[in-house]
């Protein structure tokens, strides 16, 4: 592990200052960014500790939104009465990922930040990784790719993002709030994480030394019809093979809107606006689930070890769907 030298900054304008250094990196619970730097993957030369900002708010907004703060846990965040009760969808999502302790450190901040969990990225002694190593080859396309992309891949990467999280964000239309030295911008989650390309190593539209400081949440109709769904090897502490956020606006039994989200399949959430329109104006049924799930599985280019994924993402869709639709408090 490379040397690095810490500060932890008690005010946000103070954490902005540090982290226009050059070599500065933040760090909230740690939990993604220590294990890459042990790992050799990250070599930070300017730890800024942002865990004790006053940053843990949970604040209801006047257009009957929620703002949370950046530092705020995964496991408070995923508890607050607020956003349990008017986001069920991400208060499930949160609650899917990782383990209790990891939640209790994590941040929200951080979660939006994770890292891909590709074994080609992870291991430094494997030489080809386009997102570790710019120039040097996707081991993970012609490798071991059961983990990865089935959607939006490139020539140079295959990885896919790995926050639950994200996923409700993402259907929810969060917005992300962040800081540098000059102001504020506000960036919807939907432009926040990137595509590979051909720039594979970069994953977000954050520029150097800009601070995530919230995640606003809309007004939500989706309160009292939504479905976080995880598919993984392990029915706890695994990352997704597949994910979906489901949530419905109904009016009696007819749709009035949808909002999908798929997880574990890209190198962002994925989210199909025709396959949403698809459900809309009409009862959910069997068939119109199936045809939402084939729109958004649309053009999907499955690997040698992953063609698996784009039914168990259809069938995890239909699923999703049909448990959203179902009566507040009706059985499982
Ligand atoms: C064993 C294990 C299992 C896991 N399983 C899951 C899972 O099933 N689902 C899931 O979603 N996640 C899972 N995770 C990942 C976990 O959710 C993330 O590690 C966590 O959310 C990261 O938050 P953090 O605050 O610890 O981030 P850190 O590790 O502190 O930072 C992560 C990144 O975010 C940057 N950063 C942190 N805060 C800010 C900020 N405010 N502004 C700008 N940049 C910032 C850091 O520089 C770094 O690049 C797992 C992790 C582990 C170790």
């Amino acid at each position: 592990m490379n040397p690095f030298s810490y500060a932890r900054p008690e005010t946000v304008d103070e954490a902005l200052r540090l982290g226009s250094q050059p070599g500065a990196r933040y760090i909230g619970g740690g939990t993604n960014l220590l294990d890459l730097v042990k790992a050799g993957v990250e070599q930070p030369q300017f730890l800024v500790d942002v865990s004790r900002l006053p940053l843990a708010e949970v604040a209801a907004l006047p257009d009957g939104g929620l703002r949370l703060g950046a530092m705020i846990s995964n496991t408070d965040a995923a508890n607050h009465p607020l956003v349990r009760e008017r986001y069920p969808l991400l208060a499930q999502a949160l609650l899917s990922g990782a383990s209790g302790q990891l939640r209790n450190m994590a941040t929200v901040g951080g979660n939006l930040l994770q890292r891909t969990r590709c074994h080609y990225f992870y291991d430094t002694g494997f030489p080809a990784c386009n997102k570790r190593k710019p120039g040097s080859g996707c081991g993970a396309r012609d490798g071991i790719n059961r983990i990865h992309a089935i959607l939006g891949a490139s020539e140079q990467c295959i990885a896919v993002h790995p926050s639950d999280m994200c996923v409700a964000l993402a259907a929810l239309e969060a917005v992300v709030v962040v800081r540098d030295t000059t102001g504020e911008r506000r960036i919807p989650i939907a432009d926040f994480h990137c595509l590979p390309g051909n720039t594979p190593q970069i994953d977000t539209t954050l520029a150097p030394g800009e601070l995530v400081v919230a995640v606003d949440l809309p007004p939500s109709p989706y309160a009292a019809h939504a479905c976080y769904l995880k598919v993984r090897d392990r029915a706890s502490f695994a990352f997704a093979l597949v994910s979906v956020a489901a949530a419905l606006e109904l009016s009696g039994n007819t749709v009035r809107s949808a909002r999908l989200a798929l997880g574990g399949v890209a190198h962002k959430p994925w989210r199909v606006p025709a396959a949403e329109q698809a459900l809309a104006g009409r009862p959910l049924t069997a068939l119109s689930a199936a045809s939402a799930a084939r729109l958004l599985l649309a053009g999907a280019q499955p690997f040698e070890h992953n063609a698996f994924k784009v039914g168990l993402a259809e069938r995890a869709v239909v699923r999703a769907l049909q448990v959203a639709n179902r009566p507040p408090g009706g059985s499982p």
